[in-house]
C-alpha cells in the first residue's frame, strides 16, 4: 500500500485554511501537517544482531497475529464530536474532520475493536516496555483543545451520552475486559483566548478530576494556543508552565507530561524543541524538582501511524498523529493490515520485559531504544536456498521504511 499522498495534502491544505480564517470562529485550530523526514534504512541496521537476541524457536506458527513490536502504532487526533455549528465554520469543520458525528465516532470505535486495537494513553506508548495485552495493537485516541463536545454534563448532572467521553464510557461498559478507559486530552487552561476546559464554567475541576480518576490522560496543549513557530525560549516556557500550573492547581495528580503542538506548528528554531520537553536546568535530570514541567514527547498534528518506540526512526520530539479528516481513520484501520504490507501494526507480545520482533522486520530496530527489555526475534523468513551471490549486483533490500 502506498502512502496516501492525497490525504496528507488535503489535511495540510485544511490546516492552512483554518489558520487563515482562524479568527473567524472559535476554536482557531487546524490540522496542519508537519510530516517528519523519514530516513531510509542504512547498512547499520544489520548491527541489531549485536543485541544478542534470544534465538527464534522456529518459524512454525508465525502468522498475522504474531507479536510484531516494531510495527506502527496509531495515534488518532480528534477535536469536536457532534458540535452544533452552522454556516461556514460548520462546513469547514466537517470537511476537515474537526467535528465528526457521534455516530461516526461510535462506528470508528467498533472498527478499531474488530481490528484488535486496544486503547492506551499516549504516555503509555513511549517506551519499548509498554503494557499491552498479547495480540493487541495499541491505539492512542487524543482530543485537542478541551472542547465542550468532548466532555459535557447535562442539566440533570449526567454525562451526555453523545459527547466524546460519553461514547467512550459506553464503549468501555460494553467491553469492560478489553476496552479500558484510556484516551489523552490535550487541554488548554482558562485564559483570555480560551473558555474553561470543556466549556462549562464551574464544572471544569469536576471534569478534570473525573478524567484523571478514570485513567484518562490530561496533557498539555499550551496556554494560549498561539502558534509556536516564532516563539523564543521564554515564550515557550510560559506556554508550557501556564497550562501545567492551571491544571495542577485543580488536579494535582494529573500527569501533564506529554504535549501537543497548537496547529502542529513546531518552533522554527530546532534548538528550542528541547525547551518544550522541559525547563529543567541544562545538565540536570528532566525530573528535576526545579523544573516546572517535563514532557516525555511532542505530538504533531498530522502524519502517518507512529513509529514504535524501539524503531530506529522513533523521535519523541516528532510523534505523528492520524487526523480525523473524513475517511482517514477508516482508511488506516483497514490499511494497517496484520501480517503483511508496509503499514503492518505493532502487535504486543504481552510481556513488558521483552521486545519481540520478526526477523523480516528487525532492520527497523534500534538496540538503544530497548529500554532494558530483552530482545526476542521470531524467524518469519522463508527457508533460504543457497545461491551463489553475484559480486557485481548490489541488491538493495527495500522493505517497508
Ligand atoms: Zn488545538
Amino acid at each position: 500500500m502506498n502512502y496516501p499522498t492525497n490525504r496528507l495534502l488535503l489535511v495540510s491544505l485544511a490546516g492552512i485554511a483554518v489558520v487563515a480564517v482562524g479568527a473567524a470562529f472559535w476554536p482557531r485550530h487546524g490540522g496542519a501537517v508537519a510530516r517528519p523526514t523519514i530516513p531510509t534504512v542504512s547498512a547499520a541496521a544489520g548491527r541489531v544482531l549485536a543485541a544478542k537476541p534470544i534465538p527464534a524457536p522456529s518459524g512454525r506458527g508465525i502468522g498475522p497475529d504474531s507479536p510484531n513490536e516494531t510495527g506502527r502504532i496509531p495515534i488518532l487526533m480528534y477535536h469536536s464530536i457532534g458540535d452544533k455549528l452552522s454556516g461556514r465554520s460548520a462546513a469547514l469543520s466537517a470537511r476537515m474532520g474537526l467535528n465528526i458525528s457521534p455516530a461516526t465516532f461510535r462506528a470508528q470505535l467498533e472498527a478499531m475493536y474488530r481490528a484488535g486495537w486496544y486503547p492506551v494513553n499516549v504516555r503509555d506508548v513511549l517506551s519499548a516496555r509498554m503494557e499491552v495485552p498479547r495480540g493487541k495493537t495499541p491505539v492512542a485516541i487524543t482530543f485537542d483543545d478541551a472542547r465542550r463536545s468532548q466532555f459535557r454534563y447535562r442539566k440533570d448532572g449526567s454525562i451526555d451520552p453523545d459527547c466524546a467521553l460519553g461514547i467512550l464510557l459506553a464503549f468501555h461498559a460494553k467491553h469492560p475486559q478489553d476496552w479500558p478507559n484510556r484516551a489523552s486530552f490535550y487541554v488548554l487552561p482558562e485564559s483570555p483566548p480560551n473558555p474553561v476546559p470543556f466549556g462549562q464554567k464551574g464544572l471544569e475541576t469536576k471534569k478534570l478530576k473525573f478524567l484523571a480518576d478514570q485513567g484518562f490522560e490530561i496533557a498539555n496543549h499550551s496556554t494560549t494556543h498561539r502558534s509556536m513557530r516564532n516563539m523564543n525560549a521564554r515564550q515557550l516556557q510560559k506556554e508550557m508552565e501556564g497550562c501545567v500550573t492551571y491544571i495542577r492547581a485543580r488536579v494535582p495528580e494529573a500527569t501533564m507530561d506529554t504535549m501537543a503542538l497548537p496547529y502542529g506548528s513546531a518552533p522554527r528554531d530546532r534548538s528550542l524543541w528541547n525547551v518544550l520537553l522541559t525547563d529543567a536546568p541544562a545538565g540536570s535530570a528532566g525530573s528535576s524538582p526545579r523544573a516546572h514541567y517535563h514532557n516525555r514527547c511532542i505530538l504533531l498534528a498530522g502524519g502517518d501511524p507512529s513509529f514504535a518506540p524501539c524503531d530506529r526512526r522513533y523521535d519523541k520530539r516528532q510523534i505523528m498523529r492520524v487526523g480525523s479528516i473524513p475517511g482517514n481513520i477508516e482508511y488506516w484501520i483497514k490499511g494497517m493490515k496484520r501480517g503483511s504490507g508496509p503499514w503492518r501494526p505493532y502487535v504486543s507480545d504481552g510481556d513488558r520485559e521483552t521486545v519481540t520482533v520478526l526477523a523480516s522486520q528487525k532492520k527497523k530496530l534500534a538496540p538503544a531504544h530497548l529500554d532494558g527489555a530483552r530482545l526476542v526475534v521470531l524467524n518469519d523468513l522463508p527457508p533460504t536456498t543457497k545461491k551463489k551471490a553475484s559480486p557485481r549486483v548490489a541488491k538493495t533490500s527495500r522493505t517497508e521504511q
